[in-house]
């Protein structure tokens, strides 16, 4: 059998994990951890790149994040697929590399592939914790789904300093030379290609950061509150000064 990981990131697109938590699986390798990122559509939707161009781009990013393994599937970009047969090819990844967390985007977002991506992943997480539900793999079930944040902002419930990492997080998304930010492309213009959408991940970084008495953080949402051993750990870095 193939080596576990410790987590796995889904996501709908490639260069969504990036830029919702690419701090937070740079952490986890330097940790000693492992982890993987499983991107449900090839973004051929997208108005800048192509599908090939992106899929060399995304496993650019996932070498720089130390990311075990990149998966990438083929659920459609743009009106992504949540049938059986979906379902199937994720509780088949969930029960081959055995994650203790899964990583899913909050499934109230504003881009309905991330809001079904929301639905699908703890769900097919969920039954592939079911003996007698036959596929590829034994039965395994994470101990949590945690959801990362894209656009809308709903309570959080932990941030995690990424102090450290930012620098390789923002590495990781300028591998995407197609999607974000370059004065010398000749690509039409989107809203994520403008140089203030990288401003506005830098200050939300900031702000989460700022949040715990850190310089950046990421910020996640949980339906299960995670578990504190240590409450003066937890606040460390708010103290007045
Ligand atoms: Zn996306």
């Amino acid at each position: 059998m193939e080596k576990s990981v410790d987590a796995i990131f889904f996501a709908a697109h490639a260069d969504d994990i990036e830029l919702a938590c690419g701090g937070t699986i740079v952490n986890m390798i330097r940790a000693g951890r492992r982890a993987g990122i499983v991107d449900l559509t090839r973004g051929e939707m997208g108005t800048r790149g192509t599908p090939q161009l992106r899929l060399r781009e995304s496993r650019a990013a996932a070498k720089i994040l130390g990311a075990t393994f990149r998966e990438q599937l083929d659920f459609g970009d743009g009106g992504l697929r949540t049938g059986r047969d979906e379902e199937l090819q994720i509780i088949e990844i969930v029960r081959r590399w055995r994650p203790q967390i899964v990583f899913a985007p909050w499934p109230d977002e504003r881009h309905p592939d991330h809001a079904r991506a929301g639905r699908l992943i703890p769900e097919a997480t969920f039954y592939a914790g079911l003996r007698k539900l036959k596929t590829r793999g034994e039965a395994h079930r994470p101990q949590a789904v945690v959801y990362y944040l894209q656009n809308y902002l709903p309570p959080l419930s932990f941030v995690i300093d990424v102090t450290d990492t930012w620098e390789m997080k923002m590495k990781a998304i300028h591998a995407y030379k197609s999607q974000f930010f370059n004065a010398k492309s000749k690509e039409p213009r989107t809203f994520i290609a403008e140089a203030r959408f990288l401003d506005m991940i830098e200050a939300r970084g900031k702000h989460f950061g700022a949040l715990i008495g850190a310089r950046y953080g990421e910020a996640f949402v949980t339906k299960q509150p995670p578990r504190i051993d240590d409450v003066f750990a937890a606040y460390r870095g708010r103290e007045v000064r």
